[in-house]
């Protein structure tokens, strides 16, 4: 099965002014966006603005460890955000996409624990995911290429010789 769902960059910048609309529309008013990296970083900028709240952080979780090969469970990597940062905020949980949902679980969980309220916004969300996003911009069970990781890392190239 070769369908799939492409992301553009220029569908990505109106994906985020519709998210963050019905957002707004919800009444919801984060006080923190906390992102997932890497993917979620990006919906994190576009949100915080659209959002206009100022405060972001970030947690990096590992979980796909190569093509189609993942961890047991997502990990989440050190540093791990500081609990009293979250105590009595409200929070918005963002990534690219909720697959399995596993990874978003582990940083809803986290959050739970220690903030007021937490809510979850996502690009796409996947229908067997185990957590359902309070707010999605698409829902699809096609693979998806995102703009950000479509093509390789660049690699330096020969000749490019800077002047002093
Ligand atoms: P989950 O824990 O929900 O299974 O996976 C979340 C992470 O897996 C995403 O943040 C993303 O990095 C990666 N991922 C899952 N599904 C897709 C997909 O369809 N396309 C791409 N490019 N990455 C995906």
């Amino acid at each position: 099965n070769d369908l799939r769902e492409n992301l553009t960059y220029e569908k990505f910048g109106g994906a985020i002014r519709d998210l963050a609309q019905t957002i707004a529309d919800d009444g919801y008013e984060p006080d923190i966006v906390v992102s997932i990296a890497r993917g979620g970083v990006f919906v994190a900028g576009g949100l915080a603005y659209a959002l206009d709240c100022k405060n972001i952080h970030l947690v990096n979780v590992e979980f796909y460890t190569g093509v189609g090969t993942t961890l047991e469970m997502p990990v989440m990597l050190a540093p791990v955000p500081n609990a009293i940062d979250f105590s009595g905020k409200k929070v918005l949980i963002t990534d690219d996409v909720a697959d399995t949902g596993k990874t978003l679980k582990l940083v809803y969980d986290f959050c739970l624990d220690h903030v007021a309220e937490v809510r979850s916004a996502v690009i796409y969300e996947k229908s067997h995911s185990l957590v359902k996003c309070e707010y999605v911009w698409k829902r699809t069970d096609e693979w998806i290429n995102f703009p950000w990781s479509v093509e390789p890392p660049v690699v330096r190239r020969e000749g490019q010789v800077l002047d002093a």
